[in-house]
């Protein structure tokens, strides 16, 4: 999933100088679990802009802001509401705030930080495990992600930095080429660390976001 943080309202209320009435969107699917743009924190915005002297038109809570056309038939259907409003706020990630930028002329200011895709641990609590390279290579790693766990997103590891199985860099981890070796030494396929790989395609990444995945 998506995990994504509220800004500060201090940021969000800078953005908005000058701009006394707004509509709110929150999203029901990443930014909720993130406890960060579910319908608590859309309430929640709502007072804390209210006291602050915003007038809230309306607010809603869209099942995957992401999702281009179900956003702007979900904002057709509100749209006196976003018409009053001089700016949206929009609480989800960053594609959600470009989805709502696309469908309307209105101000859109992000009111959250995209972080990271990763894994929840617990509730509130999640990891990063995937940095979205483009080419996976989980099926030679034994599933952990050196792009993501390794410092120095080696591809065939470890460094000659390795302390005692700890990652030079921050001794507090461990290397995430041993635990790669430990992995596979496990599933009796230690030998395939042997197999290089060959470097990345830097021409194919994604940035600065050309990339589209159609189906
Ligand atoms: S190698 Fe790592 S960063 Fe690349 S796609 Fe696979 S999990 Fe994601
Ligand atoms: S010690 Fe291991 S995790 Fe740390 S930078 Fe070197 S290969 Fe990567």
């Amino acid at each position: 999933m998506i995990v994504s943080q509220q800004k500060p309202l201090d940021e969000i209320l800078s953005e908005l100088d000058g701009i006394s009435r707004v509509f709110l969107i929150g999203c029901a699917k990443c930014a909720t679990v993130c406890k960060a743009g579910g319908e608590e924190e859309v309430w929640q915005m709502q007072e804390s802009l209210t006291a602050v002297g915003r007038e809230i038109t309306g607010s809603i809570v869209i099942d995957e802001v992401c999702h281009m056309l179900r956003t702007a038939r979900d904002l057709r259907s509100r749209k006196e509401m976003v018409d009053e409003a001089e700016a949206i706020v929009v609480l989800a990630c960053g594609a959600g705030v470009q989805s709502v930028s696309a469908t309307t002329s209105k101000r859109t200011l992000a009111g959250l930080d995209t972080k990271f895709l990763g894994n929840i641990k617990r509730l509130g609590q999640f990891e990063q495990k995937c940095s979205l390279c483009g080419e996976c290579l989980l099926s030679r790693t034994g599933g952990i992600c050196p792009v993501t766990v390794c410092p120095k997103s080696l591809l065939n590891g470890p460094c000659g930095g390795m302390d005692n199985g700890r990652c030079e860099v921050d001794l507090e981890s461990e290397c995430a080429w041993k635990m790669i070796f430990d992995r596979l030494s496990d599933r009796g396929d230690a030998e395939r660390i042997k197999k290089t790989v060959s470097a990345k395609d830097n021409s194919t990444r994604r940035q600065p976001g050309r990339l589209k995945l159609d189906k």
